[in-house]
């Protein structure tokens, strides 16, 4: 399998997966590919920005060609781009606690600190903080910051 970034006629850029190099090929020349925000089938690979990381440096560096294009020129015609940027937003101004989130979340309630974190956490850890009064929101995307990268 071969993943490419893609993107459409309206500079919208997603992934895609293949089984190979020619099979995009084909079924691009096909028309089979189209863009899963605007169903554009006008479809090329999208120049992708260098991601950098330092040595020993686990964290993916963000690469600004993978979001959105709504979302780089700050337009908000699109939901998705709006939902993504509202996210991005909100994880700038939280702490990334990766598979600490239940415990962290616990222990913010229980100090009363005012503090933002975000993370990931498991569908039961998730409802026992909710049924124990501690406000959690499940995230539409993939934090930047995730602890598997
Ligand atoms: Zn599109």
């Amino acid at each position: 399998m071969i993943v490419f970034d893609l993107q459409c006629g309206n500079a919208h850029v997603f992934e895609a997966w293949f089984g190979s190099s020619s099979d995009y090929e084909s079924q691009r020349a096909r028309g089979l590919i189209a863009c899963p925000l605007c169903d554009d089938a006008s479809i090329a690979k999208a120049v992708m920005a260098p991601a950098v990381a330092a040595k020993g440096n686990r964290r993916d560096v963000a690469a600004p060609a993978r979001e959105p294009a709504a979302l780089a020129s700050g337009g908000t015609a699109e939901p998705m781009a709006a939902l993504l940027k509202a996210q991005r937003a909100m994880e700038a101004q939280s702490d990334y606690v990766g598979g600490r989130f239940a415990a962290e979340a616990r222990a913010i309630h229980d100090s009363g600190e005012a503090r933002a974190i975000h993370g990931e956490a498991t569908v039961t850890e998730a409802r026992a903080l909710i049924e124990d009064g501690i406000g959690v929101l499940p995230l539409p995307f993939r934090p930047l910051a995730r602890s598997d990268a």
